[in-house]
């Protein structure tokens, strides 16, 4: 086990941990972004991105290996497979950010960059046609299914919005919903009812994702009362039941939202002094990259002035009485 100091803990290699590091790197702090995998985040598992400015069209994966090598460039220490276990504040005040191989940072200062998980259905073909077929997120995806025939599954606020946001390319949208009503709010719920576009099969689970030549063409799907089974057809699956942001590292409280999402101030720090976080782990209206490197750019420069102002014994205000919810949450998969 070997214990380092550093300005800046950046937990997270994705959008805004990369655009973090990046800032981190210009401003000379001594920075290291910790990935528990391969850099990139939700990046290497998106097709094509058409919505990231001065880009009309780039593979997820090139434009997580641009982030990547801009952030190398100005001086980011990125760290590939160094999993974080937990970040916890010491005695002494400073934050311990522990990783899988025992390793212990001690920083000031921490950005969360750590994103979530939309929950997987989990059945067979999900993972092989995933980007081929199978979404997390209408808003990134939605466009490449004009005037196709797809389905959501989920019941909730952000399948109901997502199938009715989904028309506006969709011929056709089926909602999958394993019981026989909707969780959605009333107002949603009768927008969709509204809506010609839309079909909703009701207490049904999808079991198999199917396709051919590597895209998908239907699903496989189970009446829960009636035990029948048949094939639908759709070109695209788009999953929204549920998300979890990745949050369990933190030890002790941090301010979050009914659904996990951490508060921050307009600042990117959270209830926790010192404690800044950035991206998709974020409560916030929407999530997407420009989202994510917006937020990593405010929190490394706070990041940069709060420790320019401990130097100086020049603190400023507590985060906590300015927190931000981020409103109404939706368009990237989450609940
Ligand atoms: C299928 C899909 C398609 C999308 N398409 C688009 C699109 O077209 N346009 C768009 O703008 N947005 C799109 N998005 C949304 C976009 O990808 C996210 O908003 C963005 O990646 C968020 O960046 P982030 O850095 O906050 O989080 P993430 O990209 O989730 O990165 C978080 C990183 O933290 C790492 N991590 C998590 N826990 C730990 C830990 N304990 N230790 C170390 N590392 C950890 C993860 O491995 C990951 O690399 C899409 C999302 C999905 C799921």
């Amino acid at each position: 086990m070997a214990v380092h100091d550093k300005d800046v803990v950046i937990v997270g290699a994705g959008p805004a941990g990369l655009c973090a590091g990046m800032y981190a790197g210009r401003s000379m702090l001594d920075a290291v972004v910790l990935e528990q995998g391969l850099p990139g985040g939700e990046l290497l598992n998106t097709e094509v991105i058409e919505d990231y400015i001065g880009f009309e069209h780039i593979l997820g994966s090139e434009l997580a290996e641009k982030f990547q090598s801009h952030a190398v460039k100005f001086g980011a220490d990125v760290r590939p497979y160094h999993r974080v276990e937990h970040v916890r504040r010491a005695a002494d005040g400073a934050f311990e950010t522990t990783v899988e191989n025992g390793d212990v940072f001690r920083s000031p200062a921490v950005i969360v960059t750590a994103g979530g998980t939309p929950v997987k259905l989990e059945v067979p073909g999900e993972i092989e046609y995933a980007g081929r077929g199978v979404s997390y997120c209408a808003i990134c995806d939605g466009a490449f299914f004009r005037g196709h025939t797809i389905m959501v599954v989920g019941g909730g606020d952000a399948a109901c919005e997502e199938a009715d946001f989904l028309t506006r390319y969709a011929a056709k949208v089926y909602i999958v919903h394993r019981r026989d009503g909707f969780r959605a709010s009333k107002i949603i719920q009768d927008r969709v009812f509204a809506n010609a576009k839309i079909e909703v099969i009701w207490d049904t689970v999808v079991e198999e994702i199917a396709g051919a030549d590597g895209l998908m063409t239907h699903a496989r799907i189970r009446n829960v009362k009636t035990g029948e089974r048949r094939d639908l057809v759709a070109t695209g699956a788009f999953v929204f039941i549920g998300f979890r942001p990745n949050t369990g590292i933190i030890d002790g409280h941090v301010e979050h939202d009914a659904a996990g999402y951490l508060l921050t101030d307009s600042n990117m720090e959270t209830s926790m002094r010192g404690l800044f976080a950035a991206g998709d782990v974020r409560a916030q209206l929407t999530r997407q990259v420009t989202t994510a490197v917006g937020d990593a750019t405010t929190a490394t420069i706070a990041v940069e002035k709060y420790l320019a102002a401990r130097r100086n014994g020049t603190p400023s205000p507590s985060p906590s009485a300015t927190l931000v919810t981020g409103g109404s949450v939706r368009r990237a998969g989450q609940p």
